[in-house]
């Protein structure tokens, strides 16, 4: 516009460390030792769900069962078999004028026991479990790491038994046993590397005692069998009823001598469901109402009455609606959710200096750089991907240089390098405006993700200031 003058020709961005003050400082470290205690913990959507709840509880909100009426200000929350949550703060304006709704996903890709898993090998008398992974990973990644159990087993008499095995230094832990280099140039060296480990390969290490009797023929599955019968009162029934996940042992941890990194499993999404969990805790009087929702089953396509592809979201918005008027027209909730305004808060990928040509560096996402506001994802020729408006992009853009919230945007990666989806398009759906925004981590979906810690103090900035918007 000319004479008009702009502060900066060039977008300029850069770490956030290098322009941050001593008081943010203090805030990043804060904030981050908050998140990696609660990675650390919070291993599988169900363990992500039960400590969401319990941090929304802390602060004022209330199960949406016990809720008779609301107005604004009013903190309120709904849980969907244990591995959704919604958390809703009451806006000055009525619903049907829409919400500020932040969306991330409580899963992670693992490896699921199947449903008859335990096995002893005839030869070597040693009880295996057999997996079947979850979500995108790199299966050589996962062999030779202490791995733990936590999970749900639906007994045979109806009673629910949770297992967590492997985080305390006093458990014993699990593993996938690779084969040695001396003996691999045959069998396992000429593999392309997606095939290195096979998915039938992935057998979890579980025992190796027999048991002191001579009836049974397998005797070291029925040492495992006779220990979680006496420890958990299970059956080898049970695990058809069971959602058992093995995922990396052990706690999150500061990376480098400064400590400014962190790696843990579970970043992509946990680090958006904790940071965004946290804003909605700490608004304060929104003008808009305030939806956090954290939903399942992402990393396998959405799929499944835990995903976003449900209609829990829907269910939330009639729940609302009904605490006014029970007899509520459709329209008023078509209106609501035409009138939402949406970040898919989800994780994109930073640069990776030994692997910095599968990006395009102009539009590339950088590790502690700010949150990441992602326009589309998808591949081939945006295939498959929400392509935010330019309006809402401006909108977004807008409200977090307002509120001073370091960010960046990037692509995941070159175009025809590969690609990725989110559940924006999901959302869309709804007839919303969408855009994904999320901190960038290197090594997604390994056993070992790293972000930054001013990574994980942006994206709190960034949804606080989205809650608060009023467009
Ligand atoms: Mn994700
Ligand atoms: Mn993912």
């Amino acid at each position: 516009m000319p004479g008009k003058k702009q502060k900066s020709l060039t977008m300029e961005k850069g770490p956030i460390w290098d322009s941050a003050t001593k008081a943010q400082k203090v805030d990043i470290e804060r904030i981050s030792r908050e998140y990696i205690d609660f990675i650390s913990k919070a291993k599988t959507e169900r363990m992500v769900t039960a400590d969401i709840v319990k941090m929304l509880e802390k602060g004022g909100f209330k199960h949406i069962d016990k809720v008779k009426s609301y107005r604004a200000g009013s903190r309120i929350y709904v849980l969907n078999r244990n591995k959704n949550v919604a958390a809703v703060v009451l806006g000055k304006d009525p619903l049907e004028k829409g919400a500020n709704l932040v969306a991330a996903h409580s899963d992670s890709p693992r490896l699921d026991l199947k449903q008859n898993p335990l096995y002893e090998d005839g030869e070597t008398k040693l009880a295996l479990f057999k997996t079947h992974y979850y979500g995108g990973i790199k299966k050589y990644q996962w062999v030779n790491i202490p791995l733990a159990i936590h999970g749900t087993v639906i007994r045979a008499d109806g009673e629910s038994v949770d297992i967590h095995i492997g985080e305390d230094l006093d458990d014993p832990v699990f593993t996938i046993a690779d084969l040695l280099p001396h003996l691999y140039k045959k069998k396992q060296a000429d593999r392309k590397l997606p095939h290195g480990i096979t998915g039938e390969e992935l057998n979890v290490l579980v025992a190796s005692l027999p048991f002191q009797d001579k009836k049974p023929k397998k005797k070291v599955k029925y040492w495992v069998l006779e220990y979680l019968n006496k420890k958990y009162g299970m059956i080898e029934e049970d695990f058809v009823s069971a959602e058992l996940e093995v995922v990396p042992a052990g706690p999150a941890r500061e990376i480098g001598f400064d400590r400014s990194m962190i790696g843990g499993y579970g970043q992509d999404d946990r680090i958006c469901v904790f940071t965004l969990a946290r804003s909605i805790r700490d608004i304060k009087s929104p003008r808009r109402t305030s939806i956090a929702l954290i939903i399942d089953k992402e990393e396998i396509g959405s799929d499944g009455a835990t995903s976003i592809k449900s209609r829990f979201l829907e269910e939330v918005y009639s729940r609302l609606l009904e605490l006014k008027d029970s007899s509520y027209p459709d329209r008023l909730l078509r209106m609501a959710l035409s009138n939402t305004k949406a970040i898919s808060s989800d994780v994109n990928g930073a640069v990776n200096p030994s692997f910095k040509d599968v990006h395009e560096l102009t539009n590339a996402a950088r590790l502690g750089w700010g949150i990441c506001i992602t326009k589309y994802t998808g591949s081939g020729g945006k295939f498959g991907a929400n392509d935010a408006s330019a309006e809402f992009m401006g909108l977004i853009r807008g409200t977090f240089n307002k509120a001073k919230v370091p960010w960046q945007t990037g692509e995941l990666g070159k175009v025809d390098e590969g690609g990725g989806g989110t559940i924006a398009k999901f959302l869309a759906e709804l007839n919303m405006d969408v855009v994904d925004a999320g901190p960038a981590l290197i090594s997604m979906h390994s056993p070992m993700e790293i972000s930054a810690k001013s990574d994980v103090w942006s994206a709190y900035k960034a949804y606080c200031a989205f809650f608060m918007m009023s467009p």
